[in-house]
């Protein structure tokens, strides 16, 4: 099976769609949450995943404009973002965000946003946190988002220390160990890159590929500054952090 994965899409809804359009052929999207917050089309994003094949799960961002966590916790333009959401999501959306699940477990991998240990809150991007979170899924490979910074951890053997790679752009063989892999973010990216990011598994073949695609960002960020978001969350997509 060939499935495209995807994360943190953040009510961006052009950066989806170019990922939608120049992502290679896939038989089923996998999202790993965080499809609202901080961009200004979360109807629109939800509509179009809804016209793919896809499983999702749930992200902070998504159950913060539901409100079903505190948003004490969240920065104040994501805060303000989420009760803009909040007023905004359609019965049909907050139903859609409403089903997902906080973890998803499917041919020997499991999705969650944060991380398996906890999926709505921790964030992986140390060796040590996912060390620690290697101990908490059962499967060869865990798919994390959150973090919105694409990232592969490997540990090649059990009690072997965790190695760290940033994704080549090539397709990188999952058969050495087991993984924690982060695809990176569709409609925030934070690692300097401000293209969209995603990418590729492989079951079958047993491969993984990260892809960066250009989207028009003065698009989103017109329709932000219509909608009054936050200006930190405008300036950010265009430098990618
Ligand atoms: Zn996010």
């Amino acid at each position: 099976m060939r499935i495209l994965v995807i994360s943190d899409i953040h009510s961006n809804l052009a950066a989806l769609e170019a990922v939608l359009a120049d992502a290679p052929r896939h038989d089923i999207i996998w999202s790993l949450g965080d499809v609202v917050g901080y961009g200004p089309q979360p109807n629109e994003c939800i509509n179009l995943l809804l016209e793919h094949k896809h499983q999702h799960i749930a992200g902070n961002h998504d159950w913060g404009a539901l409100d079903k966590i505190s948003l004490e916790s969240f920065v104040v333009p994501a805060r303000k973002a989420a009760l803009w959401t909040r007023d905004r999501l359609t019965p049909e959306s907050w139903a859609y965000l409403e089903r997902a699940p906080l973890t998803y477990t499917e041919q020997d991998v499991t999705l969650a946003h944060g991380s398996p240990g906890d999926p709505i809150w921790e964030y992986i991007v140390h060796s040590d946190t996912a060390r620690e979170n290697l101990a908490r899924f059962q499967t060869s490979l865990c798919l994390v988002g959150h973090s919105h910074i694409p990232v592969v951890f490997q540990q090649a053997a059990p009690e072997a220390p965790v190695s760290v790679m940033r994704p080549s752009g090539e397709a990188l063989s999952l058969t050495c160990g087991r993984y924690i892999i982060n695809p990176g973010s569709v409609g925030q990216p934070r690692d300097g890159d401000p293209r969209a990011a995603y990418a590729l598994l492989d079951t079958d073949a047993k491969t993984i590929q990260h892809f960066r695609i250009a989207y028009d960002i003065r698009a989103t960020q017109k329709k932000m500054r219509i909608a009054g978001l936050s200006q930190r969350d405008i300036t950010r997509l265009e430098y990618g952090f």
